[in-house]
């Protein structure tokens, strides 16, 4: 045989071997294709949210205020901006309304103090920063953003926490700027629950009880993926309580591997089912899909816990998740062609 024939017949076996492996190969996942090459999720607050018991009015001030918070990060990255940056001015837009229980309309504490925490986290180089029970700050999720880049921490709390902030040059507010009388009534409501079961401190109210915190998650252009959280916590919380929102990897979470996370729900659950980061782990050791492993852990793991709540997330294809097991979620969605959906119940 020629030398020539012979390197022919070689070239087409190893053709056909290639072609044999590639037909071999599993077939991707539907949420494996990319979705988006940007994009951004935002919550603001998961619970008993019922169509009975939200006035038309309030419903669309609800709507409004998502809208405007989901355009104004939709802005940023179609502008070619970080994910850090949409998901830091999306959350101040939800922190300065008084709708969401995080900045101006937190939840207050059994001290009748506004107790608020915050959490930042980058996908690229996993830095994160955080602030706890913070009760002077008008936006702390840029509290959270100043300790990740300019402290060498990751969690700062209370006094400390303000005089970083301060230092910083972050803008400092009276405390009865936190002052809605909504959530005032909201907690002589709970503590007059509390005196009738006194062995109680917030679960006997937790039934009816709509958890508000504001959460935002971001894909930008360059492939980077940031998630951001901030919230009052509960009401009527005591101790100096902390819940899940500034604990990174329970109600934050961002991986350029994997996904970025942001949580609502009853804190104490979420902390112990890591629920950020347990969804991060399953997409990056496991395999799952982000939807997959959404539903994993928000309708099994942690519905089998007894917590309620929920998530937003989304992938690095830009696949965007909303997942909770409450009765309905304040959430939207905005794609690369900034078509916002935005939803509040079970639908
Ligand atoms: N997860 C928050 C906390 O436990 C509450 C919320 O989501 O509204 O502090």
């Amino acid at each position: 045989m020629k030398k020539s024939t012979l390197i022919l017949i070689l070239f087409a076996f190893l053709l056909n071997s290639c072609a044999d492996t590639s037909s071999q190969k599993e077939t991707p996942k539907t949420d494996e294709t990319p979705k988006n090459s940007f994009g951004l999720v935002i919550h603001g607050g998961a619970g008993t949210i019922l169509k009975k018991n939200l006035t038309p009015e309030l419903e669309a001030q609800y709507k409004e205020t998502l809208e405007k918070a989901a355009k104004k990060g939709y802005e940023i990255l179609n502008n070619g901006g970080t994910s850090l940056d949409a998901v830091e001015q999306t959350i101040h837009i939800l922190e300065n309304s008084p709708l969401f229980n995080a900045g101006k309309g937190a939840v207050f504490a059994n001290n009748g103090k506004n107790e608020l925490d915050a959490s930042i986290m980058e996908g690229k180089t996993l830095n994160a920063g955080a602030v706890a029970g913070v009760t002077n700050l008008k936006n702390p999720i840029s509290a959270a953003r100043k300790v990740m880049e300019n402290s060498d921490h990751v969690l700062l709390a209370r006094k400390g926490a303000e005089e970083f902030a301060a230092s910083q040059g972050l803008e400092t507010v009276d405390t009865s700027y936190f002052f809605t009388e909504k959530r005032y009534n909201s907690l002589l409501k709970a503590k007059n629950k509390d005196i009738k079961d006194k062995a109680a401190s917030i679960d006997p109210f937790i039934k009816d009880y709509k958890y508000g915190t504001v959460g935002c998650v971001a894909l930008d252009k360059n492939g980077n993926l940031a998630a951001g959280t901030s919230t009052g916590g509960m009401t009527n919380k005591k101790w100096s309580r902390i819940g899940d929102s500034p604990i990174i990897g329970a109600g934050t979470y961002a991986n350029n591997k994997t996904c970025a996370v942001s949580g609502t729900g009853h804190g104490e659950y979420f902390i112990r089912a890591n629920v950020a980061y347990d969804i991060s782990a399953l997409m990056e050791y496991k395999g799952l899909s982000l939807q997959e492993a959404a539903k994993e852990v928000i309708q099994n793991k942690l519905k089998n816990m007894g917590g309620d709540g929920g998530i937003i997330a989304i992938d690095t294809k830009g696949n965007l998740v909303a997942e909770f097991n409450t009765a309905g979620m304040y959430r939207a969605m905005v794609d690369e062609n900034g078509t916002v959906t935005i939803g509040i119940y079970k639908e």
